[in-house]
C-alpha cells in the first residue's frame, strides 16, 4: 500500500482559527487575520472541537494519491459520501499484469497462499482470454477478484476526515481500510497536528468508551498504531 499526500489548502490551522473566530468577532476580516497570527491557533482549534463547533473545519482539504490498495477497501473508502474520488477505471485501462492484495491472514500460511496466488492467476488468465477474444475491457473485467489491485486519488475536507478516522482507524473496521485509515491519519498529522492531534478511534489512548458496545475489541487504540 502506497499513500501520499498530493496537495492540501495552504495554511490548514491558520484557515480553520479565521473561520473559527469569524463567528464571536466584530472584527473586520483584516484585522481578524492579525489577530490569528498572535493568538495561540492550537488552543483555539481545540475549544472549538471540544465545544462541538466543527464547520470551520470544513474549509480546508487534504488531497491524498493512493495505491495498491485492493477493490475491497477501495469499496470500503467511497461509501464515505463527504468526499471526492477518481479511481482508475477498469472499463479503460486493461491489465498486462494483474496486481492484487492478499490479505495477511491468507498469506502467513504456505498453502493458502498458494491457492489463492493460482486462483488470482486462473482469473488472468481467464480474463486475458476474453480480451484476446475481443470481449471489451469493461465486461472482461466481471471475472476479476475483489483483491484486485486499485490506484485512487481521494479529496476531503478536515471535518469528513476525522469522521472516516474515527470510525476506519478502530480495531473493528477491516485491517486494510483501518491499514489505510492510519497511514492518512498519520500524514495528516504531520501537516495540521492541532486538528489532527486527538483524530483516530473514541478509545483513543484508552478512553473509557466504545461505540460498538458488547462487540467491542476491547483493545484501546493507540497512536503508536499509526504506522
Ligand atoms: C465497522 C463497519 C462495518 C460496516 N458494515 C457495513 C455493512 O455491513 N454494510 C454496509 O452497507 N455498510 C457497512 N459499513 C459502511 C457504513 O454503513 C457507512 O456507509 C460508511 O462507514 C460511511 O460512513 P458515513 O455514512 O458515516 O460517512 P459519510 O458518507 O462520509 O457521511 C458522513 C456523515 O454525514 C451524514 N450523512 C451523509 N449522508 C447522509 C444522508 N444521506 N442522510 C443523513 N446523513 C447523512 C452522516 O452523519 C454521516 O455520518 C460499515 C462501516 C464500518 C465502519
Amino acid at each position: 500500500m502506497y499513500v501520499e499526500i498530493l496537495n492540501f489548502t495552504p495554511n490548514p490551522e491558520k484557515t480553520v482559527a479565521m473561520a473559527g473566530k469569524l463567528c464571536y468577532s466584530p472584527s473586520r476580516i483584516k484585522n481578524l487575520k492579525e489577530r490569528i497570527e498572535k493568538e495561540k491557533i492550537k488552543d483555539f482549534i481545540h475549544k472549538l472541537t471540544s465545544m462541538g463547533h466543527f464547520s470551520p473545519l470544513e474549509h480546508i482539504t487534504f488531497t491524498f494519491g493512493i495505491e495498491g490498495i485492493s477493490r475491497v477497501a477501495s469499496h470500503q473508502l467511497v461509501r464515505h459520501r463527504i468526499a471526492s474520488y477518481s479511481q482508475q477505471s477498469q472499463r479503460y485501462v486493461e491489465y498486462e499484469h494483474l496486481e492484487y492484495i492478499i490479505p495477511p491472514e491468507i498469506e502467513r500460511d504456505e498453502e493458502l497462499k498458494s491457492t489463492f496466488i493460482s486462483m488470482m492467476e486462473q482469473a488472468h488468465k481467464i480474463y486475458t482470454y476474453f480480451l484476446e477474444k475481443n470481449i471489451e475491457a469493461e465486461d472482461a473485467r466481471y471475472v476479476l477478484p475483489n483483491a484486485t489491485a486499485t490506484k485512487i486519488i481521494v479529496t476531503m475536507n478536515a471535518r469528513s476526515l476525522l469522521h472516516f478516522f474515527e470510525i476506519r482507524c478502530c480495531h473493528r473496521a477491516q485491517w486494510e481500510i483501518q491499514r489505510l485509515a492510519c497511514r492518512m491519519l498519520k500524514l495528516a498529522r504531520e501537516i495540521a497536528p492541532s486538528i489532527f492531534e486527538k483524530a483516530g478511534p473514541k478509545c483513543l489512548d484508552g478512553i473509557e468508551y466504545c461505540p460498538e458496545g458488547k462487540m467491542s475489541c476491547g483493545r484501546p487504540f493507540s497512536l503508536k498504531e499509526l504506522c
